[in-house]
């Protein structure tokens, strides 16, 4: 057995399928599909295979299938909830049945891994975090995730075998090889470098939660990794609701919190970009990596206590992030989750009550302003 018959180490399950099938063309081999169990949940092959499934291929294709198991997502993420992967369609609860489509995952992909697969001659697959909602960039190659073709913005991709080197991932529209960085990245670079590092340890740290593990406390003091991703997710939510409105017909608008959070590090090639507003629990799940970005530096501003982080994504002139998130989003709702017990972690709750304070006393010092320089307009007006 050559090694390209084993899934790689970070590989997806149906990644390695779809790479078995090509190399082995005419030869019939279990298809990878996601099914209800007897309870109505779904069973995704990358995340819990079924042990038929399993035990079929490992017979047609000669691996144990013990190390088909050991690359499923739920072996390795124990703590991943469902949510902080992305989907293309997301699973649905079970009354929906017939009537949306199976759950399928949402690839996004590294640019620079492909063209190191393709430099050395490796078949080119999808990592596991090219589908993880918690990241918008590559670690590895600390570069941004990509979800569009750089030739022709098509969002299809598929495997190709061409007839000299290895196996590569083209533009299912214009067949270009996706292994080309995106030129506005490119350009931008070496200036925003700085922002994207940051973002990358701040996504770490969301992996690691993903994989049951306690978050770095000198960080997130007294935060699990529960109520670290609790905090990432009702933050995303806040973030892209719209305002309440009575309006019976609800269009998406503009008019979010998100916008208020401006870091062009995020989106090369766009100054300012804005986005619509989001009805999900937990936007991640179903966003462009541009979006996923955007939502995750909001959210490290606003939850990462140190206020260097803050300046450094969105720059020293704008105010605290969590200034701007309690002044932006709805009270009402933020109320609601600072009253779930064990929700938010306590540092973060007193951040955010803090955040309050300042904003109240900034509002009534403001207030004493006009009215000192309303009172001296009218002495002067006296005097005259
Ligand atoms: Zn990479
Ligand atoms: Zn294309």
């Amino acid at each position: 057995m050559t090694s390209h018959d084993e899934p790689r180490a970070d590989e997806l399950l149906t990644s390695w399928h779809a790479r078995q099938r090509r190399s082995r063309r005419g030869r019939t081999l279990p298809e990878p599909k996601a099914v209800r169990n007897r309870k109505g949940d779904w069973r995704h092959p990358d995340i819990h295979p079924t042990k038929a499934w399993l035990r079929a291929t490992a017979e047609s294709l000669d691996v144990p299938a013990i190390r088909l198991v050991q690359h499923s997502l739920a072996k390795q993420y124990p703590a991943l909830p469902l949510d902080f992967l992305v989907w293309q369609h997301p699973p649905c609860p079970t009354e929906y049945a017939g009537l949306t489509p199976a759950p399928r995952l949402g690839v996004s992909w590294c640019s620079r891994c492909l063209a190191e697969d393709f430099a050395t001659g490796q078949p080119a697959h999808i990592r596991h975090q090219w589908v993880m909602a918690a990241s918008g960039f590559c670690h590895r190659h600390r570069w941004p995730l990509e979800d569009r073709c750089n030739a022709c913005g098509s969002q299809k991709w598929r495997f190709a075998a061409p007839a000299r080197g290895p196996l590569r991932m083209i533009c299912g529209s214009c067949w270009q090889p996706l292994e080309r960085a995106a030129a506005p990245t490119l350009d931008a670079e070496k200036d925003i470098r700085a922002c994207w590092d940051q973002m990358i340890a701040f996504e770490q740290q969301l992996i690691n939660a993903i994989k049951g593990r306690m978050p770095d406390q000198f960080r997130f003091n007294f935060t699990s990794a529960s109520q670290l991703l609790n905090e990432v997710r009702d933050v995303c939510n806040l973030l892209t609701r719209g305002p309440l409105t009575d309006d019976y017909w609800v269009c998406k608008t503009r008019n979010i919190a998100l916008n208020d959070f401006v870091c062009d590090a995020m989106t090369p090639g766009y100054v300012g970009r804005q986005f619509y507003s989001i009805e999900a629990v937990n936007p991640l799940t179903t966003a462009s990596p541009v979006l996923r970005r955007c939502l995750l530096a909001a959210a490290c501003g606003i939850i990462d206590p140190n206020p260097r982080i803050s300046t450094a994504l969105f720059g020293s002139e704008a105010p605290p992030a969590i200034e701007i998130f309690v002044a932006g989003v709805d009270h009402s709702v933020v109320d609601h989750f600072l009253a779930a017990t064990g929700r938010w972690s306590p540092p973060f709750i007193q951040e955010i009550q803090t955040a309050r304070q300042c904003r109240a006393r900034r509002a009534t010092l403001g207030r004493l302003k006009a009215n000192v320089s309303a009172l001296n307009r009218v002495f002067a007006e006296v005097q005259v």
